[in-house]
C-alpha cells in the first residue's frame, strides 16, 4: 500500500467544529477520536499525501519503501482497538528477532523474542550475563508497567496552591500504589542515569551491551553516556501490537504507510474530512480565541477548535502570530532542543544483501533487521563528532531488508533495504546539506558493505534523506523526528514546555495533537488521543458552544 492522494473533493462546509492542522499519524488519530464523538472534523495536510512521517513511497518503479519510520514498536494497543484498524488493513508481524547485531569478528547475536532462546543465544556470548539478563528483564519490565498508564492520559500539573493540583498529585500517586523504596531509587537512575553506565554496572560482555545499546537510542541526542539515555530501556517496553505484549515491535505489511492509511480509512468512516495539498499558512486567532486557519492560497476556514499536528516551532513560531502569545511561552518554545541527529538512507536493491554470519538455515524474517553498531565507544565517538557538526566518517547504521517481510514491496527478484543513520548534526559546520547529501549516502553504503559486502554492487536506486531533507519534505523542525529531542527536560509535564503539557496552548480552542506533546514521539498515536480526548472533555463542558464567528 502506499500512502495516496485523498485531496481532490472540495471542502464542504464553511464552520468545523474541529480542524487539524497536519495529517500525520497523530493528526489523523486525533481526527478519528473527534468525529467518533460526533464532532464535524477537517484534516488539512501540507503534502500531497497523509501520514506525515509514518507512510510508504514509491522511490522506484514498484519498489514501495517506509521513507521515514520503518519499525512499529509502540503503536497503542487501545488506538488499534478503538478506530478498528485492523479491518482497515492493518497487520503487522512481530520483528523476530527483535533486533541482532552482526559484529566484526563475524558472529551475529539475535536478540529473540522468546526469552528463555534470547537467553541461550547470549549465553554463547557470556553465561554470567544471560543469566544477569533474566533479572534485568524482570526488572526492567516491572518498572516499565508504572510508567505505562500515563501514556494514554494527560500528564500532571501539579499546583500545590490550589485543589486541582493537589487533585493532580493524588492522581499520579496512585498509579505508583504498591512501589518500593528500592523501586522508587531504579526508577529515578532510570530518568537521570545514563544507558552506558546502567550496561557497565550488569553486564562483563562488551557485545552484550552493545545488543542493548542497540535496541535504546534511536533518534536521540547524546551518545550512550549521557545522563538521561537509561529511559530508553523502559520506553521499550512499554506494551504495544494489537495483543498488548511488553516490548512488541513489528514489521508493518505495506509498509508504515500502512498504519496511517487505516487510520485516514478509519476517520473517514467516522466522517472525518481530509483534504491534501493544502498547506496552514496561519492559525487564525482573535481575542485569544482560535477561530480557524488561513491556507497558503489564502483561503480562510473557520473551527470551533483548532488541533496542530504540526511541532510545536512550527505551530507556535510559523503559525501563530507572536503578538498572540506570551513572551515567556515563546520563549520556552524557541528553546526546544530538536536539532538533527539522524537521517534515512533508502536504497532498491538487485538482490538480497547477504550479511556475514548470518546461518544458511536462517528464514527470510531472520534476514531482516540487522544493527550496525559495534561498541558503546563507538557510538560515544560518533555523537561527539556529529556534536561539532560534522559528518562522522564512520556511522550506526540501522538495516532493516523490508522485502524480507513483505514481498510485495518489490518486484520478484528486487530487495528494499531501508537504513537509518544514527547521529549526524542538522547544522553542519562546514557546507551544506546539500552538497553532503551524496556523502552521507557514501558513507552508509560504506559501513553496510562491511557486514554485507555485496551490497554496494546491487544497488539500482538510492535515496538519501538529510536531516534538511526532513525538514523541507516531512515539514520536521530542524529534522527532529520526535517534534522535540526525548530528554527529561521536555518529557512528561515539561513537554512541549512547562505549564502547557495538557496539550490546551495559551491560546482559547488551540491544542496540539502530535508528537511535541506528551508522551512524544514514535509511532505510537498517544498525543493524537490524548489531545482529542482533552479537547472533548472542553467541548463537552461548553467551551466552544459560540460559533467562530
Ligand atoms: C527518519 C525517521 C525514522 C523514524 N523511525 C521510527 C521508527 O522506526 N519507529 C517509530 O515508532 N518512530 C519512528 N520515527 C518517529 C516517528 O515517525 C514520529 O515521531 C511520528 O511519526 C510523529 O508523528 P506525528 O503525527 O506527531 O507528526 P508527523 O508525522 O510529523 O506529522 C505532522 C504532519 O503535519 C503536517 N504539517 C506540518 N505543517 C503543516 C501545515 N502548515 N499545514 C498542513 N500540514 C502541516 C506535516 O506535513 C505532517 O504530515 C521516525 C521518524 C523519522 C523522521
Amino acid at each position: 500500500m502506499t500512502n495516496s492522494q485523498t485531496s481532490v473533493k472540495p471542502i464542504t462546509k464553511t464552520v468545523y467544529d474541529a480542524i487539524v492542522i497536519g495529517g500525520g499519524h497523530n493528526g489523523l488519530t486525533a481526527a478519528a477520536y473527534l468525529a467518533r464523538a460526533g464532532l464535524s472534523t477537517l484534516v488539512l495536510e501540507r503534502r500531497e499525501i497523509v501520514g506525515g512521517c509514518c507512510v510508504t513511497e514509491e522511490i522506484a518503479p514498484g519498489c514501495r519503501v517506509s521513507t521515514t519510520s520503518y519499525i512499529a514498536s509502540m503503536l497503542r494497543p487501545e488506538v488499534i482497538q478503538d478506530l478498528r484498524l485492523a479491518e482497515h488493513g492493518l497487520r503487522m508481524i512481530p520483528c523476530d528477532p527483535a533486533i541482532q547485531v552482526p559484529f566484526p569478528d563475524g558472529q551475529v547475536v539475535p536478540w529473540w523474542v522468546d526469552r528463555e532462546r534470547a537467553k541461550r543465544e547470549f549465553a554463547t556470548i557470556s553465561v554470567k550475563d544471560a543469566e544477569r539478563f533474566v533479572c534485568v528483564d524482570d526488572q526492567l519490565k516491572k518498572l516499565a508497567r508504572y510508567l505505562q498508564p500515563f501514556f494514554l492520559e494527560p500528564p500532571p500539573e501539579i499546583d500545590t496552591r490550589s485543589m486541582s493540583g493537589w487533585a493532580e498529585l493524588f492522581r499520579v500517586g496512585k498509579r505508583f500504589r504498591g512501589i518500593s523504596n528500592g523501586e522508587i531509587s531504579q526508577l529515578v537512575s532510570f530518568l537521570t542515569g545514563s544507558l552506558g553506565e546502567f550496561l557497565d554496572h550488569n553486564y562483563e560482555s562488551e557485545k552484550m551491551k552493545t545488543i542493548f545499546l542497540a535496541n535504546n537510542v534511536y533518534g536521540k541526542h547524546g551518545g550512550p553516556y549521557q545522563p538521561g539515555t537509561a529511559l530508553g530501556l523502559l520506553f521499550h517496553l512499554l506494551s504495544g501490537g494489537e495483543h498488548q505484549l511488553q516490548g512488541f515491535s513489528g514489521h508493518v505489511i505495506g509498509g508504515m504507510g500502512a498504519i496511517t492509511q487505516a487510520l485516514a480509512a478509519a476517520g473517514r468512516k467516522l466522517g472525518v474530512e481530509i483534504r491534501t495539498s493544502v498547506p496552514v499558512a496561519q492559525i487564525d486567532v482573535r481575542g485569544g480565541r482560535a477561530r480557524g486557519v488561513v491556507l497558503e492560497d489564502g483561503s480562510e476556514l473557520r473551527g470551533r477548535m483548532v488541533l496542530s499536528n504540526a511541532d510545536p516551532k512550527r505551530t507556535f513560531l510559523k503559525m501563530v502570530a507572536a503578538k498572540e502569545l506570551p513572551e515567556d511561552f515563546l520563549s520556552a518554545i524557541r528553546g526546544i532542543k530538536m536539532d538533527g541527529p539522524c537521517a534515512k538512507v533508502n536504497l532498491v536493491l538487485a538482490e538480497e544483501p547477504r550479511f556475514t554470519g548470518t546461518p544458511a538455515s536462517a528464514t527470510p524474517l531472520e534476514r531482516t533487521f540487522y544493527t550496525l553498531v559495534p561498541s558503546l565507544e563507538f557510538a560515544e565517538r560518533c555523537y561527539d563528532i556529529a556534536k561539532f557538526g560534522e559528518i562522522p566518517e564512520e556511522l550506526w547504521v540501522d538495516c532493516v531488508i523490508s522485502s524480507n517481510a513483505d514481498d510485495s514491496l518489490a518486484p520478484k527478484g528486487q530487495h528494499i533495504l531501508t537504513c537509518f543513520a544514527q547521529y549526524v548534526p542538522y547544522r553542519l559546520r562546514d557546507g551544506n546539506w546539500d552538497e553532503k547529501r551524496e556523502l552521507l549516502g557514501d558513507r552508509v553504503v560504506k559501513k553496510i558493505a562491511e557486514y554485507a559486502p555485496n551490497v554496494p554492487g546491487t544497488i539500482l536506486a538510492r535515496q538519501v534523506l538529510t536531516p534538511l531533507d526532513l525538514e523541507r519534505t516531512y515539514g520536521l523542525t530542524e529534522g527532529n523526528i520526535f517534534h522535540g529531542d526525548l530528554r527529561l527536560e521536555q518529557l512528561f509535564f515539561m513537554r512541549p514546555v512547562a505549564g502547557w503539557s495538557q496539550y490546551r496552548t495559551p491560546i482559547h480552542g488551540l491544542y496540539l495533537c502530535g508528537a511535541g506533546a506528551h508522551p512524544g514521539g514514535g509511532v505510537t498515536g498517544a498525543p493524537g488521543h490524548n489531545a482529542a480526548h482533552q479537547a472533548l472533555r472542553d467541548w463537552k463542558r461548553g467551551r466552544f458552544k459560540e460559533v467562530a464567528a
